[in-house]
């Protein structure tokens, strides 16, 4: 599989089957390395955290799933849930997912250019990844739902009509998107929100989750 790094029980992996205009990892390099040499690396770890880009779309990410669960570790597993079927597959070895929302699931414009898709991909897209969060919490996995804030795609009314949608979580995290080339690259058209926009959302967000974190230049609360 292709792999951006590994450190910290953290891996982040290469590839996605999205283009969101903002993304720095599409760019960012990555190495062939065997899921057994992926678990060598992660010795120790007594959990792991799966990110990337998008874990799901290699052929070898159950086998890495597998191996880690025989040694008896912890896998969290951050995905965009386009593949629901993946994540069907997933369910015996991930304890806990997080899902990265990009918009509102029914306006298909937006979520289209939010991940870079055509509208008829973007609808299927909004469609598997209400499937994957439901499949996840039908089987009692732990849930964290990721909003990325951009102003004029997310805001009081779309945040509520899309957590009613998903109805209630382990945890919601609003992370501000900061169009910064490190972090988000700049977008025209995509704006950084204020810190306090996010804040208030955060109150919103407590009605549907357990725990609430809320990340951005203000810090994390
Ligand atoms: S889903 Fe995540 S990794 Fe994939 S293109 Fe979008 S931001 Fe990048």
């Amino acid at each position: 599989m292709k792999i951006i790094k590994t450190g910290d029980c953290r891996v982040s992996v290469g590839l996605c089957n999205l283009r969101c205009p903002y993304c720095v990892h599409l760019e960012e390099k990555t190495e062939n390395v065997k899921p057994e040499d992926v678990v060598k690396r992660l010795e120790n770890c007594k959990s792991v955290y799966i990110g990337g880009a998008e874990p799901t779309v290699h052929g070898d990410f159950l086998q890495l799933l597998s191996e880690l669960s025989k040694k008896g570790v912890e896998i969290t597993l951050k995905t965009n849930g386009f593949l629901s079927h993946r994540i069907n597959e997933s369910l015996p070895f991930v304890h806990r997912y997080v899902f990265e929302i990009k918009g509102d699931f029914d306006d298909i414009d937006s979520v289209a250019y939010l991940s870079g898709l055509s509208r008829e991909r973007a609808k299927k897209y909004s469609e598997s990844l209400l499937e994957s969060i439901r499949i996840a919490k039908e089987n009692g996995k732990k849930i964290r739902v990721w909003f990325r804030v951009i102003p004029g795609y997310i805001d009081d009314v779309r945040f509520r009509k899309m957590m009613d949608r998903i109805g209630k979580v382990d945890e919601i995290l609003l992370y501000q998107f900061l169009s910064r080339e490190d972090w988000d690259k700049p977008v025209k058209g995509l704006e950084k929100p204020e810190f306090s926009f996010v804040k208030e959302l955060e109150k919103i967000a407590e009605r549907y989750a357990d725990r609430v974190i809320v990340i951005g230049e203000g810090g994390r609360g």
